[in-house]
């Protein structure tokens, strides 16, 4: 299997964090790749999946709790 377009969170523009949430391996948040959003899946910088695209995270309140209560901003 290829791993070209494999990618961690914490590079990635579906990844979405705390307002305040430092970029890091631990930190947590909410994955809000469009086909991935109905799991409100919760990942950690270091998390990753195929579905990567380089980017900076978006940010909001909740992205980061069990489970997540904040909304997709993308
Ligand atoms: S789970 Fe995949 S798509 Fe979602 S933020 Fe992490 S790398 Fe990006």
């Amino acid at each position: 299997m290829s791993n070209e377009s494999w990618g961690e969170c914490k590079d990635c523009k579906w990844w979405q964090i705390e307002p305040e949430a430092t970029i890091q391996n631990q930190s947590m948040g909410l994955c809000i790749e469009e086909e991935l959003q109905p799991f409100r899946l919760r990942v950690s910088g270091n998390s990753g999946c195929t579905s990567f695209m380089k980017g900076a995270p978006a940010r909001a309140k909740g992205s980061s709790a069990a489970p997540p209560t904040a909304q997709p901003t993308r």
